[in-house]
C-alpha cells in the first residue's frame, strides 16, 4: 500500500449510460476519473478522483507540441454473481513505468495506480456493461503539461485514468477479419519506440489503417522495420500463427508491444501442452506454409480486440486464405478459455484476476 491517500469527490449528478447490447469501441466515459500531478520538487502528488470532464492546459503544453505520452489499457468485467474483476492489472502498470521509462517520463509508485485503479472501478462499478463480450475499458495515461516549447523533456506530468463501457472492437467479432500486409510503412523501427504504447506510434499509422480500410481490409499486418521481411503485429495487437501444429508468435525483438494478452495466450497454450515458439517468422515463410497447406490457422491478441481470428492475409497480389475463413478450433478454445477466466466462468488457475469489492 501506498502512503498517498486518494481523496474522492464524487459526482453529484449521473449521467446517462448506453445500452449494453449497442456499445462502440471508446465513445462513451463513466462519471469518475483519476488524476495525479507531477512536479520535480513534489514527486507525484495529489492523488483524486473527481467527476468526469474537461481539463485545463496551457497552450505551450510540451504534450500538444512533442508528444510526450503514453498510455495503457486493461478491462474490468462483471461476473455473473454482478462482481467487478480486472484482468492482470499489475501487468499493465509495470509495463506503463517501462513505456515512461522509454518516453523520459518519471517512473510512478506502482502501488498508487493500482490502488487508483481498483478505486475507481469501484465507485464506478455500474458503468460495467453487461452483454456478452463487453467490458469496461480502463485507460491510464501520462503526459507532459509544463508550459515549455523548448525541445526538452517536461517537468511537469499529470497521469488520469478514465473509463470507458465498450463492446466488440471488430464490428466482425468473432468472426474471421481480412488483413492487409503493409509492404511500405512500417509502425516501428529497431532502436525506436514501438515497445513503449506512446501517441505517436499510433497517429503514425492512421493513414496507413485509412488506405486499407478503403480497399475493405479491417487491420495492417506490420512488417520489421529493417528490412521489411518479418512479421511484427497486426494493428495495435499480437499476432499468432498455428502452422502444422505448431504455434508460433513474433519474439520480442524490441519493436514489438509486450501484450498481456500475449503473455497470457502463450501461458495457457503451454498449460495445455501444445508447442509455442517465440521467434522471428517472415512473410515468405507464411506464404510457403499457406501454399502448402501448413497454415492451419492464425489469430491477433490484444485487450480491445481480445482473440480475433484471421481468415485472410493479402500480401502483394496474394490472397493466403486461412482455414477456410473459419474461425480455428485452437482460436476459439483459447478465445473460450481466456473469456472464461475474465468474465468468472473457467477457473483462474494462474490467479491473474483481481476482484473489486
Ligand atoms: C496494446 C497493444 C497490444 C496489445 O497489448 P495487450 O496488453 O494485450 O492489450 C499489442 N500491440 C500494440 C501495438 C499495442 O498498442
Amino acid at each position: 500500500m501506498s502512503n498517498q491517500e486518494i481523496k474522492v469527490t464524487l459526482s453529484t449528478s449521473k449521467k446517462e449510460k448506453p445500452k449494453s447490447d449497442q456499445l462502440p469501441f471508446g465513445k462513451y466515459f463513466s462519471d469518475h476519473m483519476f488524476i495525479m500531478d507531477y512536479k520535480p520538487e513534489l514527486g507525484w502528488y495529489d492523488p483524486r478522483i473527481v467527476p468526469y470532464g474537461p481539463i485545463e492546459l496551457d497552450p505551450a503544453a510540451s504534450i500538444l507540441h512533442y508528444g510526450q505520452t503514453i498510455f495503457e489499457g486493461m478491462k474490468a468485467y462483471v461476473d455473473k454473481d454482478g462482481g467487478a474483476r480486472i484482468f492482470r492489472p499489475e501487468m499493465n502498470v509495470k509495463r506503463l513505468n517501462r513505456s515512461n521509462d522509454r518516453m523520459c517520463i518519471p517512473q510512478v509508485d506502482e502501488d498508487i495506480v493500482l490502488e487508483a485503479v481498483k478505486k475507481i472501478v469501484s465507485i464506478d462499478q455500474d458503468w460495467i456493461p453487461n452483454a456478452p463480450g463487453t467490458a469496461l475499458y480502463i485507460r491510464p495515461y501520462v503526459f507532459a503539461t509544463e508550459a515549455n516549447i523548448n525541445v526538452v523533456p517536461s517537468k511537469e506530468y499529470k497521469l488520469m485514468i478514465i473509463l470507458s463501457p465498450v463492446g466488440a472492437y471488430f464490428k466482425e467479432g468473432l468472426n474471421p477479419v481480412k488483413i492487409a500486409v503493409e509492404d511500405k510503412y512500417v509502425r516501428a523501427v529497431p532502436g525506436g519506440t514501438g515497445e513503449a504504447k506512446t501517441g505517436g506510434n499510433y497517429a503514425g499509422s492512421f493513414r496507413v489503417q485509412e488506405n486499407v480500410a478503403k480497399k475493405g481490409f479491417s487491420q495492417v499486418l506490420w512488417l520489421d522495420g529493417a528490412e521489411h521481411k518479418y512479421i511484427e503485429e497486426v494493428g495495435a495487437s499480437n499476432v499468432f500463427f498455428k502452422i502444422s501444429g505448431e504455434v508460433v508468435t513474433p519474439a520480442l525483438t524490441g519493436s514489438i508491444l509486450h501484450g498481456v494478452t500475449r503473455d497470457s495466450v502463450i501461458k495457457l497454450l503451454k498449460h495445455w501442452g501444445v508447442p509455442v515458439t517465440e521467434r522471428r517468422i517472415s512473410i515468405e515463410e507464411l506464404y510457403a506454409a499457406s501454399l502448402e497447406g501448413q497454415l492451419e490457422e492464425a489469430f491477433s491478441s490484444g485487450t480491445a480486440a481480445v482473440i480475433s481470428p484471421i481468415g485472410q492475409l493479402t500480401w502483394k497480389d496474394k490472397d493466403l486464405v486461412i482455414n477456410d475463413n473459419k474461425i480455428g478450433e485452437l482460436t476459439q478454445k483459447v478465445y473460450d478459455t481466456l473469456t472464461g477466466i475474465q468474465y468468472g466462468t473457467e477457473e483462474d488457475v494462474f490467479n491473474w484476476v483481481t476482484e473489486i469489492k
